[in-house]
């Protein structure tokens, strides 16, 4: 059949999923016209038709919440507006918990749903029963209860979201496929078809499991895979009722739910099997997969055991179906790194019907102000490192991720699959002296170490999860407590290391950064890259190396969104060449009180305070390495951060360690290092600042020039906040007891009100309590001007309360850091 496709448009849309239609309905809703959906066979076609429908609302962070709940609220209205049926139904879900640490983390997820007024219910089994009376309910310790959740037909949503789209002015074709992505190496122009090339403004990828290769093929980085996932329908089912709640039982990997007359019962095992490695068949359209029926048993039984009366219902539907998982179970949204214009949104780790509406929103927002609407680094696809796409990777990494959707969140939990990817020069020697390792971005690196002598009997370096104080909480308060009364040393190597060479390299790095980097040779600068609008898209430190060279070093986790946001920002005409050095070089960190009388008795060269000041930098002997050490820290301490190339990583760390006993010198893992650094309240981007919290807001004033010659990007937006005065502050919270936890996402209360939530928090050893940072509304009576601590008189007041999995612990709050607020230790 002829299809008469136009020739261009200004935002192309391809697959016709949920997904994809989600887009297209949000875009025509904001007025954009010219909008074209391209779906190789029929609308829902892939994963969609088969979605369960589950409608669920609370995730494992607020933003997400907001995504989801804005789903809900979207699928209640649609069909009124569309007058396509839906399906919807709010029945309410009820989350089961058998153990005990479960049980504290549905609590923790209910204090943290008051953070945005979701009502949660924490329940008993009394009331579990009367809401759920088909359930055995014995080994149930208790549970949460969300009135406002439900379930909807996906197909039916899809093909509302669809209608909603057209009426507004998108056009949809089906049997049309996508199959190639034309760019100019820097920017999306366009797609190609069997029915000729569409030129496009904008392209937005959703296309289910099948983005990874459709994105590779234009060199962009989208790492998911397909794996198998199971339900089985059962009829005749005595008692069932489509009022009945959505019940999870997290603990047995299992969900139920009405399903038109049936019970539908799904699973998230554990060991997932992944699906479609050597390509997905191309006539694959509304298809099933055999799977295989002894995978699914084991959920099965402990399903018929949850509902007894499943065992005089029959089994109308085995059914499996593909869906596309990704390496951190999180999905994929936004602009990509490497192409201009070219935009994602897939990878929906089974909740891609109760994130559609959400995704389709801030999709259709992003395009539109070139911005994400909230932070959303968390799902942002510029997370991705590269190597992510490796098919090996990714086959044993997803077989884990679909089982994570169930599995108790611990604090720290470390993935089991896909290790060892990339690992620092010195990762044998630290394993031998005894690292457990964690996995960031593919990097190993030393978290904690189990005590000498114990290896490998005694406290063996592995993780015993819980909320409370973990096994390895003793090891990194000992760790914590050498880097503040001795010297640690810290494998920083996972760092990201760029350098910047060219007559323009000032120039360049000047109109992105914050604080003046037109230092001299050898001197660190601190400094964040912000957007026009003041918020923190980076935080990194700036070497000047030459009049014509920086090194520019920033955390691992935003390797490739800082790498791209300077390379953006290189004007055509300018002279300089940005290079990512981070496999050339390892970095070592020598921080504590000892560390000069260490560093000073293997080298010649002089380190003493006059010679080599804080926020310096230069090359010295160590070992037979020259080494370049920078007088930094991120952990509040007398220190140096020693980069070196990657081949004399082995020497120099001998060196150390063989000088190290004379000083008091211990190994250190990234535990203590985030203890540390949060007990002195230094910011953490991605959790403590984001693209929507400015230098104003975040406490960090310190490192913003106003008036640098030549201005810098960002800089009218913060004047203007200078002058009109911030709405929040970040804060430091110290915990009065020093018995609880914080991890993140904890309500922050100030008399009856919730004023915000914690952004990070871990335990601070030297202070004797928990401490988070989180922002706080700057309360009445502050006047938010930024003459120093704006709304600081109230700030600094007592009166505040976190809440822990349902306790309002009290705290102390300070916007001045709690550990050694004059800097006196840093600067000696
Ligand atoms: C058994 C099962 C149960 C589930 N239950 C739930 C649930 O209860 N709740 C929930 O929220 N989620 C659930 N999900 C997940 C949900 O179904 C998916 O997350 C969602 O459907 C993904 O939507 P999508 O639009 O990203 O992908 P898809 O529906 O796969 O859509 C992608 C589309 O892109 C098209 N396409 C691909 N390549 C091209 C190309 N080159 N050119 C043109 N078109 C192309 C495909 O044909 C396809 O139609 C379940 C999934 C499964 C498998």
């Amino acid at each position: 059949m002829a299809i008469d496709l136009p020739s261009r448009a200004r935002v192309v849309i391809v697959g016709g999923g949920v997904i994809g239609c989600s887009v297209a309905y949000h875009l025509a809703k904001l007025g954009w016209s010219d909008i074209v959906l391209l779906e190789r066979k029929q609308l829902t076609s892939g994963t969609t038709w088969h979605a369960a429908g589950l409608v669920g609302q609370l995730r494992q962070s607020i933003n997400m919440t907001q995504l989801a709940r804005y789903t809900g609220d979207l699928y209640r209205g649609l069909e009124a507006e569309t007058g396509q049926a839906t399906g919807y139904r709010q029945c309410g879900s009820i989350s089961l918990a058998t153990t005990a640490g479960r049980m504290e983390e549905l609590k923790r997820n209910a204090s943290m749903a008051k953070v945005f007024g979701l009502p949660v219910n924490v329940v008993g089994r009394s009331e579990i029963r009367s809401l759920y009376p088909l359930a055995h309910l014995d080994d149930v310790i208790g549970g949460i209860h969300i009135p406002s959740d439900g379930y909807a037909n996906a197909v039916d949503i899809t093909q509302a979201l669809a209608k909603g789209a057209r009426s507004a002015g998108a056009r949809i074709f089906q049997d049309v496929k996508v199959t190639a992505i034309h760019n100019d190496g820097r920017r999306v122009s366009g797609v190609q078809t069997a029915h000729g090339r569409l030129d496009a403004d904008y392209v937005v990828l959703c296309g289910g499991m099948w983005t990874r290769n459709l994105a590779a093929s234009a060199g962009v980085t989208v790492p998911l895979h397909a794996c198998e996932h199971y339900y089985v329908l059962f009829k005749d089912v005595p008692g069932l009722s489509p009022d009945l709640p959505v019940l999870r039982d997290y603990d047995h990997c299992s969900y139920f739910k009405y399903d038109a007359g049936k019970l539908l019962v799904g699973a998230f095992e554990p060991h997932a099997r992944p699906w479609g490695a050597d390509g997905i068949p191309e006539d694959f359209e509304f298809g099933e997969i055999a799977g295989d029926f002894s995978h699914f048993e084991p959920v099965l039984l402990d399903a018929m055991r949850r509902i007894p009366a499943l065992e005089q219902a029959g089994i109308q539907k085995f059914f499996c179906g593909p869906e596309s998982f990704t390496p951190d179970v999180r999905y994929h949204l936004g602009e990509s790194t490497e192409l201009e214009r070219l935009f994602v949104a897939a990878g929906l780790n089974s909740i891609g019907l109760q994130s559609a509406g959400g995704i389709g929103k801030v999709v259709a927002e992003w395009i539109r102000d070139g911005h994400p609407p909230v932070d959303l680094w968390e799902v942002d696809v510029r997370r991705n490192m590269p190597f992510q796409i490796n098919r090996k990777y990714l086959r044993e990494r997803v077989s884990e991720s679909l089982g994570l959707l169930y599995a108790t969140h611990w604090p720290f939990r470390q993935y089991e699959t896909a290790r060892g990817a990339r690992k620092s020069a010195l990762h044998d020697r630290l394993a031998a002296a005894g690292a457990c390792f964690g996995e960031a971005f593919g990097w190993e690196r030393a978290n904690w170490y189990a005590p000498a002598g114990t290896v490998p009997a005694g406290t063996a370096p592995a993780y015993a999860y819980s909320y409370g104080r973990q096994n390895w909480f003793e090891h990194s308060a000992r760790e914590h407590l050498a880097v503040r009364g001795a010297v640690g040393l810290f494998d920083q190597s996972s760092f990201a290391k760029f350098r910047l060479e060219g007559a323009d390299a000032q120039r360049v790095l000047n109109r992105i950064s914050a604080n003046e980097v037109n230092v001299a040779p050898g001197k660190m600068v601190y400094t964040q890259w912000l957007n026009e609008r003041g918020g923190i898209e980076a935080d990194l430190t700036v070497t000047r190396l030459t009049e014509t060279a920086y090194l520019i070093v920033g955390g691992a986790e935003t390797e490739s969104k800082d790498f791209n946001w300077l390379k953006r920002h290189i004007d055509p005409s300018a002279h300089c060449v940005l290079t990512n050095v981070t496999s050339g070089m390892g970095v070592l960190s020598l921080m504590g009180p000892r560390s000069r009388e260490l560093l000073q008795s293997l080298t010649p060269d002089d380190v003493s305070n006059e010679a080599f000041p804080f926020a310096t930098s230069r090359t010295i002997e160590l070992g037979y390495a020259l080494v370049r050490a920078s007088r930094i820290t991120y952990v509040g301490e007398l220190g140096w951060e020693l980069y070196v190339p990657t081949e004399f990583m082995q020497g120099v760390y001998d060196e150390l360690l063989a000088a190290g006993p004379r000083h008091g010198l211990v190994h250190a893992g990234y535990h203590a290092l985030n203890s540390l650094r949060i007990e002195k309240a230094y910011r953490h981007w991605g959790h403590d600042i984001t693209d929507e919290d400015t230098p104003w807001e975040a406490g960090l004033g310190f490192a913003v020039k106003l008036d640098k010659p030549g201005g810098f990007i960002g800089r009218e937006a913060l004047a203007r906040q200078r002058d009109s005065g911030v709405r929040k502050r970040l804060v430091q919270f110290k915990l009065k007891s020093p018995q609880p936890l914080l991890y993140h996402n904890e309500p922050i209360w100030r008399g009856s009100s919730i004023v915000g939530f914690v952004r990070s928090g871990m335990y601070a050893h030297s202070l004797g309590a928990a401490v988070g940072l989180g922002y706080v509304t700057v309360p009445p009576g502050g006047d938010g001007a930024l003459g120093g601590t704006p709304g600081g008189a109230a700030i600094d007041a007592d009166g505040y309360e976190i809440e822990v999995a349902g306790i309002r612990e009290p705290a102390t709050a300070s916007l001045r850091p709690l550990y050694d607020p004059k800097n006196e230790r840093i600067k000696g």
